[in-house]
């Protein structure tokens, strides 16, 4: 028996950050000898936010694809592609959306959360008011992964809602059309790192918060400086409660600085260690711990053509799987080809 197949993808609104990195893509990284992943730039999924575009969309979707590479995702393992280059999923999302009722929709608390982080609905309003594009998008999510007949999406908690729209959307077409087209993926939770951002809050682009996988060592230093820590902690002779008081700092110790994390906690609460050295430390782990990807992004903008080499390569398999999918279900519903 083959692999188990993965979908899953990122959106290019921004170069890839430690966020990105923590939450997902080392996951994926760490997948790829047990699963097929196919790993997609999500292009089309910008627009349920930004419906005007972003200016440079082609260049983030390169340097996602630089980042997927330089983090360590193998081509020859996994299929990297971008989203709008495999039509079929649109095809497929608009065959979904005739079966899938609002309500469905309506009641998903994903994106309700999603609609009142943008401001687009206030906290008790309906969300029938926002766009379908951003209501619609675990159709297309759906389409996405069900295109290739995922075995399994990994996901965090806050999206096993979309996961069961994906089964139901498969249950549902499968029950119409009298035929077991798709399968039911599983959400493949995983345990991941959440890393704050700089203010410790969400990182996001938005906040200004990020640190990036292409951080040169002095922008990581210079950020790291900006980091807030303990607030009651205000001069090296206060005790510190770095883990009850959430110090952002200290959560960037447990993954970047293993062997000193224990230390650092007894130092910080013993008034032993100011936080201007204890962050001076945290920048030298962190640079050092990210020197592989940023080594690997050098080798790769030195040798642009293994981005569209491994674009190339994953779209023409992803496009394979695509079409191969659409003439099953045109056939079952009895569409044209
Ligand atoms: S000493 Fe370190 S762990 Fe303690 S509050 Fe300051 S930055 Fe956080």
């Amino acid at each position: 028996m083959g692999k188990k197949r993965i979908l899953s993808g990122m959106r290019p609104t921004d170069k890839l950050h430690l966020g990105n990195y923590e939450g997902a893509l080392k996951n994926w990284v760490a997948l790829q000898d047990e699963y097929e992943i196919f790993a997609m730039i999500a292009d089309w999924h910008v627009l349920t936010t930004e419906h005007l575009g972003i200016p440079n969309l082609n260049d983030l979707i390169r340097e996602v694809t630089i980042d997927y590479l330089a983090a360590g995702l193998d081509p020859k393992k996994c299929t990297i592609f971008v989203q709008s280059d495999v039509k079929e999923h649109a095809e497929l999302h608009l065959l979904f959306s005739m079966i899938t009722p609002t309500p469905w929709l309506i009641r998903n608390p994903t994106v309700k959360e999603q609609a009142r982080d943008l401001g687009l609905i206030e906290k008790d309003e309906e969300i029938t008011s926002i766009n379908y594009g951003l209501l619609g998008y675990p159709v297309l999510q759906a389409a996405d992964i069900l295109i290739y007949k995922a075995d399994a999406v990994p996901v965090g908690e806050d999206q096993v809602p979309h996961i069961e729209l994906t089964r139901q959307i498969a249950r549902r077409f499968n029950y119409l059309y009298r035929k077991e087209v798709f399968p039911e993926p599983e959400a493949l939770l995983t345990k991941v790192a959440r890393l704050p951002g700089l203010d410790g809050k969400k990182m996001s682009k938005s906040q200004g918060n990020v640190i990036y996988l292409s951080d040169s060592p002095n922008d990581i230093r210079e950020k790291i400086k900006t980091m807030f820590t303990d607030p009651l902690k205000v001069y090296r002779t206060d005790p510190g409660d770095p883990e009850v008081r959430g110090c952002p700092a200290f959560a960037y110790h447990k993954i970047y600085n293993t062997s000193e994390t224990e230390q650092i906690e007894a130092d910080c609460k013993q008034a032993k260690l100011g936080c201007v050295d204890c962050k001076q430390l945290l920048a030298e782990r962190l640079v050092e711990a990210l020197r592989p990807i940023r080594d690997k992004r050098t080798e790769i903008k030195r040798e642009p053509w293994l981005v569209d080499e491994a674009l190339r390569k994953g779209t023409k398999k992803a496009k394979k799987i695509a079409r191969d999918t659409m003439n099953e279900v045109r056939d079952v519903m009895g569409l044209r080809h």
